[in-house]
């Protein structure tokens, strides 16, 4: 009997713990629930979401973004959500198609690349596999207005924090003026101003904003091998320009950044583009400006900047 009564106390307490419980996760549940693309979005979405809503990355840490095709559960995660936040139509060509399939209302979806005047294929002069630049989060000053368009979508979504993205969002784009400023002034003065990249074309709009010559091995995608005649006139390249490095991309094996830097006889250093990133630095905090803090490092030192 008195094991019994006891078991039934136990029992009770149990219900009693976990009803106790529902008030405290019930608001966690009743956050806005956003989804993101890249990294680049999910961290300026984070930094503007603060506690007030919950951020989702859509690409697994480690994925390699241009290749990419959402899966079922991804599509699922997406209609569920109360945002859905994309780069744009260049770098996720597949956003629209399924947001075609899958009408609903209830969700906010924003494109990033809102107000942002895209680069084209021959902006520069030079031909990057056709198409439009997908990679406007390099320059610094778009990225404050991609950061301007996501607070406005938390602000529209979850109108009673409105106050908190918008001071959110100013706070973050003060740190993004800074890098904008660290980057001006540490690539002011430097060696040679080309920058010879063995990874594919992402870079453009970074160096627009430096004003350097960017030279890379593949176009806006990292898709069909350079032929010997570009390895050859990259090579030639870095010799002529007194580039002290080779830049290779992350998340894939640098072998074309290798070739041409053994072949010029210089180094080789990263250069990270933000698109996505490994399961390891996730898990360690990387962010958006600490990535691009050391990029600025590898290039005064491949460049030889002053
Ligand atoms: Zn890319």
């Amino acid at each position: 009997m008195g094991i019994k009564k006891g078991a039934l106390v136990f029992a009770f307490l149990l219900i009693f713990a976990t009803a106790c419980q529902r008030p405290a996760i019930q608001p966690q549940s009743t956050r806005p629930r956003a989804v993101v693309t890249l990294f680049p979005l999910y961290d300026f979405a984070r930094a503007v979401a603060g506690d007030h809503a919950e951020v989702k990355m859509l690409l697994p840490p480690g994925m390699e973004p241009h290749g990419y095709e959402p899966s079922p559960s991804d599509v699922a995660g997406i209609e569920s959500a109360n945002l859905f936040i994309y780069t744009g139509a260049a770098m996720e060509p597949w956003a629209e198609r399924i947001l075609k399939c899958a009408p609903n209302l209830q969700r906010l979806t924003v494109d990033a690349s809102k107000g942002i005047q895209l680069m084209g294929d021959v902006d520069d002069g030079h031909r990057h596999g056709g198409g439009w630049d997908p990679h406007i989060w390099l320059d610094f000053g778009n990225a404050q207005k991609m950061v301007g368009t996501i607070a406005d979508a938390f602000m529209q979504t979850d109108a009673k924090n409105a106050q908190l993205y918008k001071e959110n969002a100013s706070t973050y784009n003060k740190q993004l003026e800074a890098l904008d400023a660290e980057y001006q002034k540490g690539l002011a003065q430097c060696a040679t101003r080309e920058l010879i990249h063995g990874g594919h074309y992402a870079f453009g709009y970074l160096a627009r904003r430096y004003r350097l010559d960017y030279h890379a091995a593949y176009g806006f995608s990292p898709e069909a091998e350079p032929s010997p005649n570009t390895m050859m006139a990259l090579t030639k390249r870095v010799k002529a320009s007194g580039a002290k490095a080779v830049f290779y991309e992350e998340l894939v094996l640098p072998k074309t950044a290798q070739a041409i830097a053994g072949e010029a006889g210089v180094k080789l250093l990263q250069l990270n583009a933000a698109h996505n990133v490994t399961r390891e630095q996730m898990a360690g905090g990387v962010t958006f400006i600490g990535l691009m803090r050391e990029n600025l490092k590898n290039l005064r030192a491949g460049l030889g900047c002053e």
